[in-house]
């Protein structure tokens, strides 16, 4: 690597600042505003200079650049905002002439804070793949807090406007207060079933299995019963959340680049909600004060709005060539309760357990052959169509021995196996409640759409409201949501979606290769996972395993299991960590 650029004493004490450190080639940018580093990022491409001696010469000595304005006053804070903002955005222009190539919008980001977001804008803020969101948990955090004495869900403006305010407000009301007033018996219940006295963890030092009575360490015994108290919380909040409207309010990070900010700005700008058209507004002017030039040419889409209405129009006037007009068919009856697998099959290949459905839609059957040869391309010198043919004359166990040479021995789900298996593909067509969807639909390496939530697919009542007894409170909550929203939706198709709970049923596809299939089935299955997540994973991994199980045989850490508080050993593995921490 080359040997760093020697700086006489008073360029270093000018650069140092701004360097992890002056005398190595690799080396981070720090203390520096994202439009800066950003601007002199680009200059790698136009220049021969390093990029230390860049921002010496072309922005901090170059007094045109106001360098030392921007920098000693990066975006002002609240207050300092107008002027700083101006010359960034200018000084960004300045250096970017010339360049025009949307990449440049890559080289700068931004933390956004995104509080009191609703559970219908959250998913479309998330759809956007190349960020890095984080979201507060309906698994391990209470959502029934109140501010000023209310609740905390969005009102849709059309639908508060309208003459179903007062039968909306009853509604939301209702549903939190059933999750409120349940939280405690849940949480009874949940102990008298799995009492902590008795309750195995596995130990994260010795592996083995500990139960509290019979623990004498008294700093472990700590442990396992704050774990305990957790796992029990996690578990409450997964059998209530289905409760909660998907109006609740929530809170997310997000981080991202400019260029992806754009989009999302754009898609928000676009959207038929409100809620995320007046987000889209307060997101732009806040990454304004941090990214300006980034995000300028963000705004409402006539092309995405107006396209989007036309294929909705597609459906619901009939088509010319006469066939029936597409729309909705009433895969269950109104209220389905978990476990009570009558419901119709819906045909195709493969059925889930219990309420969520899985169905392989599409595969490419000969996924085998393409991803050995893609195994052999990267190490040879032919081309794919001269591999095809080699694998295609293999007997089985040649093909076997160069899967299994491929996979080598993988000590857990990180050890990812590589690119060749990005040459298999698979869509999922799959129907499970809103609360799993909003989880799954995290995952980014993959082709993913939803429907438009609803209530015709019924909803998913978890096991253990029908053991405690609270089935009927239960199901007078969804009824009532769905009579509800079959009033509202035919006046405000899109806003009723705020009006539905997270036990209802959407359905989405997800189209994924091999090697993302190995990531989300070994990550989604795992033990602490939400047990009915757990199973559309599982599901995935035994249709894949039906039609292609030489090239799911190694996926071994996917979990098949089912467990009675699956959080348990995460919560002592974090306990014990803690411990550990705080001991140094
Ligand atoms: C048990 C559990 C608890 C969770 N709790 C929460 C929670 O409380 N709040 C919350 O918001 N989320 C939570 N998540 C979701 C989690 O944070 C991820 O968003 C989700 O798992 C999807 O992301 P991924 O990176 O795992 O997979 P994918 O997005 O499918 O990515 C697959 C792989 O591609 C790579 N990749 C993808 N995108 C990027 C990128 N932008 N940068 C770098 N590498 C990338 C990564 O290597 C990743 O492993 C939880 C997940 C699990 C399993």
């Amino acid at each position: 690597m080359a040997l760093p650029e020697e700086f006489t004493p008073e360029e270093r004490k000018v650069l140092e600042p701004f360097f992890t450190n002056m005398d190595k080639p690799v080396f981070c940018l720090i203390n520096l505003p994202e439009v800066v580093k950003g601007a002199v990022f680009s200059r790698y491409s136009r220049s021969a200079k390093s990029l230390r001696r860049t921002l010496l010469d072309d922005f901090i000595q170059d007094k045109k650049m106001g360098f030392s304005e921007i920098v000693g006053n990066p975006t002002g804070g609240a207050s300092g905002l107008g002027g700083a903002v101006r010359k960034a955005e200018a000084f960004y222009d300045r250096v970017l002439v010339g360049y025009g190539d949307d990449s440049v919008a890559e080289l700068a980001g931004a933390h956004v804070g995104i509080e009191g977001v609703s559970n219908v804008v959250t998913k479309i803020l998330e759809d956007a793949r190349l960020t890095s969101p984080l979201e507060k948990s309906t698994r391990y955090v209470w959502f029934d807090q109140k501010e000023n004495g209310e609740y905390l869900f969005y009102k849709e403006p059309a639908i508060m406007g309208s003459k179903f305010a007062p039968d909306t407000l009853r509604l939301m009301n209702g549903l939190f207060d059933a999750y409120a007033r349940l939280r405690g018996p849940m949480t009874r219940f949940v102990e008298e079933k799995f009492p902590l006295e008795e309750f195995g963890f596995r130990d994260p030092e010795t592996g083995r299995d500990v139960r509290f009575k019979d623990c004498s360490d008294e700093a472990r015994k700590k442990q396992i019963e704050t774990a305990y108290k957790s796992t029990v919380k996690a578990q409450t909040c997964d059998v209530l959340r289905g409760l909660l409207p998907a109006a609740t309010k929530t809170n997310m990070g997000l981080f991202a680049d400019g260029r992806s900010f754009e989009s999302l700005l754009t898609k928000l700008y676009s959207s038929d909600l409100a809620e995320a058209r007046e987000l889209a507004a307060s997101l732009h002017e806040e990454l304004k004060k941090v990214i300006p030039s980034f995000v300028k040419r963000a705004g409402p889409s006539k092309y995405l709005s107006e396209t989007r209405a036309a294929v909705r129009e597609l459906v619901s006037t009939p088509s010319p060539v006469s066939s029936p007009p597409l729309g909705e068919r009433n895969e269950y009856s109104a209220s389905e309760t978990a476990n009570k697998n009558s419901s119709p099959p819906e045909g195709g290949r493969g059925q889930g357990e219990g309420g969520s459905k899985v169905v392989l839609d599409y595969y490419n059957t000969d996924a085998e052959t393409e991803v050995l040869s893609a195994i052999l391309y990267a190490v040879s010198r032919e081309p794919f169509d001269a591999l095809r043919r080699k694998i295609s004359g293999m007997l089985a166990p040649e093909r076997a021995r160069i899967l299994k040479t491929y996979f080598g021995s993988r000590v857990n789900r990180r050890d990812k196996p590589g690119r060749a298996l990005e040459n298999a593909y698979y869509r999922f067509d799959i129907l499970a409640d809103y609360g799993i969807y909003r989880d799954l639909q995290r995952h980014r390496m993959l082709t993913q759409e939803r429907q438009a939530l609803g209530v015709c697919h019924g909803y998913e009542t978890p096991p253990e409201i029908v053991e405690a007894g609270f089935e009927k409170e239960f199901q007078g909550c969804m009824d009532q949501a769905a009579e509800l929203f079959r009033r509202v939706e035919p006046d405000y198709p899109v806003e009723a979606q705020y009006l539905v709970p997270l036990a209802y049923r959407i359905r989405w596809y997800m189209y994924m290769n091999l090697r993302e299939l190995y990531h989300f089935v070994e990550l989604r299955s795992a033990k602490q996972g939400h047990s009915a997540y757990r199973k559309v994973a599982q599901e995935m991994y035994r249709e894949v395993k039906k039609v292609h199980p030489a090239l799911v045989e190694p996926m071994k850490f996917v979990d098949l299991n089912s467990y009675a508080l699956g959080r348990s050993d995460a919560e002592l593995r974090a306990e014990s960590k803690k411990a550990r921490l705080l001991d140094v």
